[in-house]
């Protein structure tokens, strides 16, 4: 039999050539495991979908800080509820202040994202069209948190 030539969806031993399955459903299970999402500075970007929470602007990156809501001197935790996606330009405006003070405001309170959003975000719409129904992804690649 003549072997399916290999792409993205399939592995090639050394006899055979296995199509990878798009959708695996699961039967039966004792407890769902716990998912934690990892706090670090790419998974807060993706969070915050790489948007500056106090301008609203997308920026790449390079162009972003991490900032602490609640400044570390008066005590401000480095966690997912004190810790926002800040452009360079308001993270160096606000300083070491609250928002207030700074005359700056939040465009969302940060909060610890779900596991399954985080997933949902980091695919593109086209690659999961068939995993739609099993993920919160809508069309225009909005996270379902944000409304
Ligand atoms: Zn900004």
């Amino acid at each position: 039999m003549e072997a399916p030539p290999p792409n993205a969806e399939s592995v090639r031993t050394t006899h055979i050539v296995l199509r990878i399955p798009r959708v695996l459903l699961l039967g039966e299970y004792d407890r769902v495991p716990r998912r934690e999402i990892r706090f670090s500075r790419r998974n807060v970007y993706l969070r915050d979908a790489n948007t500056c929470q106090y301008c609203g602007r997308p920026f790449r990156d390079e162009e972003l800080n991490l900032d602490h809501v609640v400044p570390r001197d008066i005590g401000g935790k480095t966690n997912w509820e004190n810790i926002v996606t800040a452009c360079v330009r308001c993270n160096s405006r606000k300083a070491n202040r609250l928002p207030e003070q700074a005359g700056m405001t939040l465009r969302h309170a940060p909060t610890k994202p779900k596991w399954r959003l985080v997933v949902a975000s980091s695919l593109s719409v086209d690659e999961v069209e068939c995993w739609k129904e099993f993920l919160e992804v809508t069309p225009a690649g909005q996270l379902p948190w944000r409304n």
